[in-house]
């Protein structure tokens, strides 16, 4: 039977490291599979900390600079604490009223904290998220602390690989016309 061989071009600025043989029995095509590592060769392994010990007030603050949704917590900036994100903050209004900005960072913080790894797919992080209705995932490398995943990241690598697909096809279609 004809088998046309998709090879699909890797994305802009994306270094893929594994690659899979997909094989439906009609087609048979090389799927990228994009892991977290090529997320963070691209955004970094800076991990932002904050230690429990500050307070509610000093965590607003590190967002709001950072621009960002959470912040792991850590006492010496790799062991993982908790996590701490701007839910809690809010949620800790409900709980602390006009106390919130003093109250310690260890009280607000989830301290059972869902990690990934590198060689984890970037889909499967993307289910995980889904499943525990998180938006943020630290990536541990046996015990060190190399990244930290957002919903922001994995739907931005994921648009990317939907587009890659829709070319591949498109151009398919266009080749199997001629
Ligand atoms: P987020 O979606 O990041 O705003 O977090 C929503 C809630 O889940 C907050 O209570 C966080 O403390 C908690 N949370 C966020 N990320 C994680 C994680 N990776 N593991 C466990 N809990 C988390």
């Amino acid at each position: 039977m004809f088998k046309p061989l998709l090879l699909r071009p890797r994305p802009t600025g994306v270094t893929v490291t594994t690659n899979r043989w997909y094989d439906d029995g009609f087609h048979t095509q090389m799927e990228l599979i994009m892991k977290v590592a090529d997320i963070l060769r691209i955004k970094g392994s800076v991990v932002r900390t904050v230690p429990p010990h500050e307070t509610a007030l000093l965590l607003s603050g590190h967002l709001r600079a950072e621009q960002i949704g959470a912040l792991v917590v850590s006492t010496d900036g790799n062991s993982i604490d908790g996590i701490v994100s701007e839910r809690d903050l809010a949620y800790g209004l409900a709980t602390y009223g006009g106390r919130l900005p003093t109250i310690p960072i260890s009280e607000l913080m989830t301290k059972a904290v869902v990690v990934c790894s590198p060689e984890d797919s970037i889909i499967d992080v993307m289910r995980l998220m889904t499943r525990r209705r998180i938006r943020h995932v630290p990536v541990k490398d046996g015990d060190q602390l190399v990244g930290i995943i957002s919903i922001g990241d994995v739907l931005k690598h994921r648009l990317g690989e939907l587009q890659l697909e829709a070319d591949v096809l498109r151009d398919y279609a266009v080749a199997a016309r001629h």
